[in-house]
């Protein structure tokens, strides 16, 4: 699936639902979904006066803190949707001379898919997702394509020695 790499805290904000916009110099005309790869080093974020801390800032920090306890970093970590790129949004999030991407439904995943190394603009990781829940998926279904997590091909109804595709109702999946 395509995937686009983020820094820590960015990322995790973003797919918390608390930050609505990913701030970039180059403008998208991809509209879909994306997985969030969360890059191997934080981001340089310094706040502007020490121990004067803005709501935001401690936000900020407070999701840094989040990312690093649960160890997400070179992970690819939740999905998101991008519905628009604009300039001037009204956002908190948005920084001046920047394309605003308008992001929406985060996928948080529960399971991180670790060990991941990030790359420049939109790149292939190899990843999908389970077309029921959207957290990561380990089966596609050999007949109708779609894929599925392991919490979502589990209740299959088990007529054959195959599993039966919860879709298309075929009884193979790969
Ligand atoms: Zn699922
Ligand atoms: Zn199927």
């Amino acid at each position: 699936m395509k995937t686009l790499t983020i820094k820590q805290p960015w990322a995790y904000l973003i797919l918390a639902g608390i930050k609505d916009l990913e701030n970039r110099t180059w403008k998208t005309n991809f509209r879909g979904r994306v997985l969030i790869h969360a890059g191997a080093k934080p981001a340089n974020f310094k706040p502007e006066m020490e121990n004067q801390c803005t709501a935001q800032e401690i936000t900020i920090f407070s999701a840094l803190n989040h990312a690093e306890e649960n160890d997400l970093f070179g992970a690819i970590v939740g999905s998101i949707e991008i519905v628009d790129c604009v300039r001037n949004h009204p956002s908190i999030w948005a920084e001046k001379e920047r394309w605003h991407w308008v992001l929406k439904k985060p996928i948080l995943f529960k399971k991180p898919v670790r060990n991941v190394k990030g790359k420049l603009s939109f790149w292939e990781s190899g990843v999908e997702v389970c077309h029921i829940c959207g957290q990561p998926a380990n089966v596609i279904c050999g007949d109708c394509g779609e894929y599925f997590c392991p919490r979502c091909s589990a209740p299959y109804i088990q007529v054959t020695d195959y599993d039966c595709c919860k879709k298309c109702e075929q009884y193979k999946i790969k």
